[in-house]
């Protein structure tokens, strides 16, 4: 992998940590505030409940007071009743008593019922006394622990500040200006490709593309999102169940005198990797050459007299490797300039197992096949 794609990878972690933790030593002053927004609802409520019972108190006194008024009232009124002349006199007095009386039944009821209330008031006081002190203890706790979560935090974010600094320094800065730009429309500025898509945008990679990021040669932008591309065969869920398959898998070997046949070069003149396919038919043989990485075809096809062996002699050195490949003359000429994703991958494959039986076989025949993976940086 590119030192620079590496860098970018533990840039991107980096960016996530830190935007984590400036959202959460954001959210934990809110979290108290809503606690002591809280707790000055109960502290209003407690005071209302003993202005409650402070107005209940004077409207109790009012109506002693007025209890007191009308008494003073009737034995003044009996007074008078000792010294009226007439019976009609007399029957007026008596009526005023009446309504006094009647006045005092009612300030008596009022003041029943403040008594009752009374009840309801003291222990409305008490329950607002209780939460009131619990809220207080549990606002502690909550500061506490905000205090101590965001230390905590901003320690974190300290050392996540110096991983991204070191990262970003390990980056040329082309690359992090590109990846910047793209990271602040986007979110982010860096993708998987996982099975042949973009993980970002999960657009699938033109062949071409997902073979230069899997080479991880150059820097590899995204067509349709433009982060930048990175790869790791050890995340690719298919890639993985695949290599699992063809290592239970005994492979195949091709047979000798097969009509048509397959190779690997590791290096062929200027075109570096390569795959090589040959075809025999009536006495002449045809040779078709393909970029390993691209799929793209090399030249034009070749026709020479007898078999390929005795054809493309020079084609076939130590270095070459035989692989399964099992198209047809008319699949291999609906290709045209570019093989298709499947074969270039079968053939990959194959490769893989065929390295994988050398090295298995105790290495003895060192310099016969490449242990170098095409893919590996
Ligand atoms: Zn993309």
């Amino acid at each position: 992998m590119l030192p620079d794609v590496e860098n970018l990878i533990a840039l991107q972690q980096a960016d996530k940590e830190i935007h984590r933790l400036k959202e959460e030593i954001a959210a934990l002053p809110k979290r108290v505030a809503a606690i002591e927004e809280k707790l000055a609802g109960t502290k209003a409520a407690l005071e209302k409940a003993k202005a409650d019972v402070k107005t209940d108190e004077a409207s109790r006194r009012k109506y002693e007071t007025a209890i007191q008024d009308l008494q003073g009232k009737i034995s003044k009124y009996r007074d008078q009743s000792l010294a009226v002349k007439t019976n009609d006199q007399y029957k007026a007095l008596l009526h005023e008593i009446q309504f006094a009386e009647q006045d005092i039944r009612a300030n008596e009821d009022k003041i029943l019922d403040l008594m009752v209330n009374a009840e309801i008031r003291e222990k409305g006081v008490k329950a607002a006394e209780a939460d009131l002190k619990t809220e207080t203890a549990e606002i502690e706790k909550e500061k506490n622990i905000a205090r101590e979560r965001t230390a905590e935090d901003e320690k974190e974010l300290a050392e996540w500040n110096a991983k991204r600094d070191k990262a970003r320094a390990g980056v040329q800065p082309d690359t992090l200006e590109h990846y910047d730009r793209v990271a602040r429309h986007r979110g982010t500025g860096l993708a998987e490709v996982r099975e042949q898509k973009c993980m970002g945008c999960q657009v699938l990679l033109r062949p071409q593309t997902y073979n230069e990021v899997r080479s991880g040669e150059r820097t590899v932008v995204c067509d349709s999102c433009s982060r930048i591309l990175y790869y790791n065969p050890a995340h690719d869920a298919q890639m993985t169940a695949a290599a699992a398959t063809v290592v239970k898998r005994r492979r195949a070997h091709p047979k000798f005198d097969a009509s048509h046949a397959w190779y690997y070069r590791p290096e062929y003149g200027e075109s570096g990797e390569v795959y090589l396919s040959f075809t025999n038919a009536d006495g002449s043989s045809t040779r078709r050459v393909y970029d390993v990485h691209t799929g793209r075809k090399i030249g034009d096809t070749l026709t020479r007299e007898g078999e390929y062996r005795l054809g493309f002699p020079e084609d076939l050195n130590d270095h070459a490797v035989r692989l399964n490949g099992n198209w047809t003359e008319t699949e291999i000429d609906e290709w045209g300039d570019e093989m298709p994703m499947v074969v270039l991958d079968n053939l990959q494959r194959d490769l893989d197992l065929a390295r994988a039986e050398v090295s298995a076989a105790g290495r003895s025949r060192a310099g016969a096949v490449p242990v170098q993976h095409p893919a590996a940086s």
